[in-house]
């Protein structure tokens, strides 16, 4: 490389994030549903369950949840390495892919280490006791080799030389995290984002946020309030994620403003750190 061209990359700071999955809970399409978005053949009517991977300017790379479609979505997006795993907060769907994680220990030395809120690595602890507390007298395979950070608030962290900045949401009363990094904020399962929080996330770029349906829900943004919400944090582009068979990926798609559009799963978007 030239070394002019050396000098606009170190300045750039290129990270990726590639859209896992996009799907609720259930993902989509729902086992035994009949509905035309669940018996749809286009791809983007197919959502794995919410997850990302963003890989840093030195190839590190963090995943953003461990969801039970893990297996699946390493595969179909040729990753061979999770250098560090954010986890949003401990509903089912964003962390039972968690023993999936060791086929990532065959390939590095050291633990994953597992960032969260207090709240979410104590869980973490409870439902994988036996990776964080082994019994001494295990015969199996190895197990995943994970080390526990928990996070105070919105206290900033480093990974990979980047700033990651934890952002405070709600999910109905549950206090989860989003992150922001660089040009780039992520919130998914999250209803009510306190000011402070919207503090954070403007300026950014790209923006990854929960839109569950048209219908009300406690505890998700429906595509409308993700609407006013993506206006009001002014992202050059918003994309809606955490979406139910509900919502027709080119009907919707279509009907959403400029600026917003429908994520969907193998998505993949640079931004700068
Ligand atoms: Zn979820
Ligand atoms: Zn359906
Ligand atoms: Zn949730």
């Amino acid at each position: 490389m030239a070394n002019t061209d050396r000098i606009i990359a170190e300045r750039t700071r290129d990270a990726e994030l590639i859209v896992l999955g996009c799907g609720t809970s259930t993902g989509v399409p729902i086992p035994g549903c009949d509905c035309a978005v669940c018996t749809s053949q286009d791809p983007k009517n197919t959502r794995l369950r919410t997850s990302a991977y963003i890989t840093f300017p030195n190839g590190e790379a963090l995943l953003v949840d461990a969801s039970p479609d893990l297996r699946a979505q390493s595969l179909a997006n040729h990753i061979r390495h999770v250098d560090g795993v954010f986890y949003t907060h401990a509903h089912a769907d964003h962390i039972l892919g968690t023993d999936d994680l060791r086929v990532f220990n065959f390939r590095r030395s050291g633990p994953i280490p597992c960032y969260g809120s207090t709240v979410t690595t104590d869980l973490l602890k409870k439902f994988f006791g036996y990776i964080f507390e082994p019994d001494p007298s295990y015969e199996g395979g190895a197990l995943a080799n994970l080390s526990i950070h928990p996070l105070r608030g919105s206290a900033s962290f480093q990974f990979a030389g980047t700033a990651i900045h934890p952002i405070e949401l709600y999910h109905g009363s549950l206090p989860v995290l989003g992150l922001r990094i660089g040009e780039l904020a992520y919130a998914t399962d999250c209803n009510c984002i306190p000011e402070s929080s919207l503090d954070l996330m403007r300026g950014v770029k790209v923006l990854f946020l929960d839109g569950l349906r048209y219908e009300h829900h406690p505890t998700h943004f429906t595509i409308d309030q993700a609407v006013a919400i993506a206006q009001q944090i002014g992202a050059e582009k918003t994309y809606l994620i955490h979406m139910t068979h509900n919502i027709d990926y080119h009907e919707v798609n279509k009907k959403l403003p400029k600026g917003v559009e429908l994520a969907f799963d193998g998505l993949r978007v640079q931004f700068s750190v």
